[in-house]
């Protein structure tokens, strides 16, 4: 058996209600690079790259065209020797950036094309023993005002969640970002758990104080709350605050990750399936990390990342945000903030042809 193709869509999925990214950007759609794989026998896998900029999705095919040359012709099987290639060939272009990408869009793929090819779902394939997952709730967006913020917790309380993130850093004063949090808490209880996230707005200063202040919430994390370049500064926070300090999700390289680690920069390591370049660099870094006994949360792709958590000791939570699933005819069941995993081959969840077809740009 061999890869005998990959070929490549452009999808922009709408999203229900437009959002404010922390860089800024004003984003009223998911774009997706989609892939396909098939094999000489007629199986096919599908697998994607996702960005909240669509500008980008061009440059991410370019890279795709490009790199999928090393793994046609070749068995699917040998997967994790064929994004070893491709990491390797793409060196000089890195590593990590949008390179990384286009290596997950195909690694993911071949893996769901193993599924296929096998009847597997993709956790039974790597070896997974557990058919549910913790994951936790991100919403809370800077643009819901603080006092819409405790509806939207009441709300979600009543999905089956219970964990949940909410974004900060977008308020004109330090006593208007408090009241966000103190809102969620006040809605969720005590006995649900609280991250937060300013997606790198403070400063160590204003994160040392704001840690400090939080600290009657009782978080389970603050995740990224300075600018990754400042690593001096990321240090000084994680040492001088008790809560947790959650950060990765920007990191591309195992390496990357063994400098967090051994700067003390974080406490928990959040991983980004596709920056770590797909299923097969996903299960690299975190070798890395279970081999240290650090523990690690999944930064968004839940519905892949969820078959990859039940092959885990020290993964802690998914990242579960609803315009995930746009792409997918199954919706995933949360009860008691355990995400129930797929059953069905490969990634399992079914890629709604005539949706992609709907809003298919290219
Ligand atoms: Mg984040």
């Amino acid at each position: 058996m061999q890869v005998e193709s990959i070929s490549t869509r452009l999808v922009s999925l709408p999203m229900s209600q437009p959002y404010t990214s922390s860089v800024g950007w004003t984003i009223g759609a998911v774009g997706h690079v989609m892939v396909e794989a098939r094999t000489s026998e007629g199986h096919i896998g599908i697998g994607y790259a996702r960005s909240l900029h669509n500008g980008k999705l061009p440059a991410i095919r370019a890279a795709i065209e490009d790199v999928k040359r090393l793994a046609i012709g070749e068995d699917p099987f040998a997967v994790i020797r064929i994004w070893r290639e491709m990491m390797a060939n793409n060196y000089w272009f890195g590593p990590g950036g949008l390179i990384n990408f286009a290596i997950s869009a195909i690694d993911i793929a071949l893996w769901d094309l193993l599924g296929q090819v096998t009847g597997k779902p993709l956790y039974v394939l790597l070896g997974g023993g557990r058919q549910r997952v913790p994951c936790y709730y991100t919403g809370f967006r800077r643009s819901t005002p603080a006092d819409h913020l405790g509806m939207e917790a009441a709300m979600l309380r009543t999905q089956g969640l219970t964990a949940f993130k909410i974004k900060v850093g977008g308020e004109d004063s330090l006593d208007k970002e408090i009241e966000r949090v103190r809102a969620v808490r006040e809605a969720i209880g005590d006995d649900m758990a609280l991250m937060v996230d300013p997606n790198r707005a403070w400063s160590a200063d204003v994160t040392i104080e704001m840690g400090a202040r939080m600290e009657p919430y009782n978080l389970r994390w603050l995740e990224d709350p300075i600018p990754y370049e400042d690593m001096e500064g990321r240090t000084r926070v994680a040492a001088c605050l008790e809560v947790p300090i959650a950060s990765g999700e920007d990191m591309y390289t195992g390496s990357q990750f063994r400098d967090l680690a051994e700067h003390k920069a974080a406490d928990i390591f959040n991983v980004d399936l596709q920056r770590v370049g797909g299923i097969s660099g996903w299960l690299d870094v975190t070798s890395f990390l279970e081999g240290r006994n650090l523990p690690y949360a999944g930064h968004w792709f839940s519905e892949i990342q969820c078959h990859l958590f039940a092959t885990t000791e020290k993964g802690l939570t998914l990242e579960y945000m609803p315009w995930h699933f746009g792409l997918h005819k199954k919706k995933p069941r949360i009860v008691n903030g355990l995400m129930e995993l797929p059953q069905g081959p490969g990634i399992g969840w079914e890629i709604d042809e005539e949706l992609v077809k709907r809003y298919e740009i290219g």
